[in-house]
């Protein structure tokens, strides 16, 4: 019999498919059964306008069979078939999908909406012969006379001759390549793996796939015997979860799902599940975890969500769904109108797909916001893990994502507990400007600050930031609602009335030289020294002048590849009205250095910093003890 040529693109293709090392090899199984619930939808179809074609849905089934010895997978549906033309014009040449023409073509249909049809996409068919080095397909056309059967060995053409078949349907038989050094084309002999790859990908195909399966089953008779069983199975569950409507789901089935697909003990924290139409047309099941996943702060971490084109997998991680400050939700994204390629840089430019992720950032986001107004502890448990994510992402690409996510951030501060800006910003006194903040490891220690005392004597509330990040994602905001942020610790922060400042300025011009000469005591370590009135009861403190904070060059220091550059300019601050001024200026030029640099290193501890010479320290305290 003469070999036919297949269509020059379709022999590029088919090259690309047989020669690649091709790590989504695997899909195969999934493009052929897609097929097989194609033809079977249409025929389905068709069965419900024309009487005469007796199918009921019971009776249409995948069939998947194994044969090790023969090194064959068998897939078999009873869908519409082809005929020997539909059999060259489809496999003969790639690139014509006939699928959508059908679609197109019966659109309007009564009271069949629901017939959809998958496998829009991508190589289909061609995708075999990445396991296969034969393919033979025999298939026999909804009210055609005989069955035909088309063979190909791969590039050099195919053939196409008469065969019997009985019923109405196609067989695709795949003759598996022998292994090689590389490659591992065994597996897909395997039982098991078939029933991975199944209900990896095609779990949510709407007919039954049904293999035979052998498997061994304890012997009723003997006991601690087995006995070998021969059955068909059913290997998919059928119908998504995500596809049902919310009112029919129970939580318990979100929970199981969620923790059988991703690997969790837990419950999730957070189930969102939506139905999008419009500009695009979607259903995501989404999920936050109650807890981080262990590799979550690892570079192994890969954000993203799944990818499904009507209940068929797509991509198990597609990562542009999900902005980097949303990273810790899991789920999956099922769509119609995602014209699908295999090849990840293609979906990259997708503009359908940029429509989506657009639609599910503002779906979290308005979760978390609905959350957060409705159930606040709830919230916070979610922030404590998460929270960091969304900090760094007003931060991230220099503020670009900031205005979207200012509201669901959440700071500690000293009105007890978390507030939101907007509730910092309602609890404001007419009389304050700013929105004052300060950073420290924790609540507590912040708390103690010399400066955060004077602040709230004031009455005053001050926002507690003890991530590295949230000074840069303030920063960032420059300001909330007309507010701006200030950092008490840095002196452009100043609540003294008008008086007490000239009073304050006053002191500080007539202890020049003293103040000078400490400045010279710690020789480069700080910018100026001073006198002021704001540390309450406490002697000394530190504070910064200019753009970096204390607590900004502190996480500078701590980065790798630390930025020698980026140093705070120190302000050494002694509280005017404490005894100590008094002995400040007492004291003669030895005594002044001591104390100059016990105060210095004083005022380091309070604000975290660590000093270089802690033996010096100790020693010159106990010196003045004794
Ligand atoms: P696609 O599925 O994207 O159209 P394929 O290369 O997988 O591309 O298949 C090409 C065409 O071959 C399909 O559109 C369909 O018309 C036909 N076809 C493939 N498999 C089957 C099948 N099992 N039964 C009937 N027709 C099929």
């Amino acid at each position: 019999m003469r070999k036919k040529q297949f269509k020059a693109e379709s022999k590029k293709l088919l090259d690309m498919m047989i020669n690649s090392i091709y790590t989504h090899r695997e899909i195969f199984l999934r493009e052929l059964i897609s097929n097989a619930s194609d033809a079977t939808d249409k025929l389905y179809f068709k069965s419900l306008t024309d009487s005469s074609i007796a199918s009921s849905k019971d009776d249409l089934k995948i069939r998947i069979e194994l044969d090790k010895a023969a090194r064959t997978i068998t897939i078999s549906d009873c869908g519409i078939g082809m005929t020997a033309e539909e059999l060259e014009q489809n496999l003969g040449t790639i690139a014509k999908s006939d699928s959508l023409n059908f679609k197109k073509e019966n659109e309007g249909a009564d009271g069949i909406e629901d017939v959809e049809v998958i496998g829009q996409f991508g190589v289909g068919f061609y995708s075999s012969f990445m396991v296969a080095d034969k393919v033979e397909v025999i298939s026999k056309a909804l009210g055609g006379e005989t069955a035909n059967k088309w063979t190909s060995e791969g590039a050099d053409g195919y053939t196409v001759e008469p065969c019997e078949r009985e019923k109405t349907g196609t067989t695709v038989i795949l003759h598996i390549k022998e292994n090689t050094e590389n490659d591992d084309f065994d597996q897909y002999l395997e039982q098991y793996k078939i029933e991975e790859l199944v209900k990896k990908y095609s779990d949510y195909i709407r007919y039954p796939i049904v293999m035979e399966m052998t498997s061994q089953v304890p012997d009723p008779d003997n006991e601690g015997e087995y006995i070998t069983e021969v059955g068909d199975e059913t290997l998919n569950s059928m119908v998504p979860l995500w596809r049902k409507s919310k009112s029919e789901i129970k939580d318990e089935e979100y929970n199981d799902f969620y923790k059988q697909k991703f690997y969790d003990y837990n419950d999730p924290a957070l189930v969102i599940h939506s139905k999008t139409e419009g500009q695009a047309t979607f259903d995501a099941l989404m999920f936050i975890p109650k807890n981080a996943p262990m590799d979550f702060y690892s570079k192994d971490y890969e954000k993203g969500l799944a990818l499904y084109s009507n209940g068929v997998m797509i991509m198990e991680k597609c990562a542009d769904l999900l902005p980097d400050y949303f990273s810790f939700v899991k789920g999956l994204v099922d769509s119609a109108d995602l014209s699908l390629n295999i090849s990840r840089e293609i979906l990259q430019h997708d503009h359908q797909l940029k429509i989506i992720a657009k639609a599910i950032d503002r779906k979290i986001k308005s979760e978390l916001a609905k959350l957060l107004k409705n159930d606040r502890e709830k919230y916070e448990e979610f922030f404590k893990t998460f929270g960091v994510q969304m900090k760094w992402g007003v931060y991230a690409d220099y503020g670009m994502n900031k205005d979207g996510l200012k509201d669901l951030l959440i700071f500690k501060s000293s009105n007890s507990g978390y507030t939101t800006l907007k509730e910092y910003k309602e609890r404001m006194a007419d009389s304050q400007d700013k929105i004052y903040y300060a950073c420290g490891d924790n609540e507590e220690k912040i708390a103690l600050l010399p400066q955060c005392e004077a602040v709230k004597e004031k009455g005053f509330e001050v926002l507690y930031f003890t991530d590295d990040v949230d000074e840069f994602a303030i920063q960032m905001l420059m300001e909330y609602d007309g507010k701006q942020f200030a950092n008490i610790l840095k002196d452009d922060v100043d609540l003294s009335t008008d008086a007490e400042k000239e009073a304050t300025q006053k002191k500080n011009e007539e202890a020049k030289d003293l103040l000078e000469k400490m400045k010279d005591i710690l020789s480069g370590e700080v910018t100026s020294v001073k006198f002021t009135n704001n540390l309450g009861s406490h002697a000394v403190s530190l504070s910064a002048e200019g753009y970096v904070s204390l607590e900004m060059a502190k996480v500078f220091s701590q980065m790798p590849g630390a930025n020698e550059g980026v140093k705070a300019q120190l302000v050494l601050e002694i509280n005017s009205s404490h005894p100590i001024a008094q002995k400040l200026k007492d004291a003669d030029d030895e005594k002044l250095s001591k104390y100059t640099k016990i105060l210095y290193n004083q005022a380091r501890l309070i604000a975290g910093l660590s000093i270089d010479n802690p033996t010096e320290l100790a020693d010159s305290i106990v010196e003045l003890m004794i």
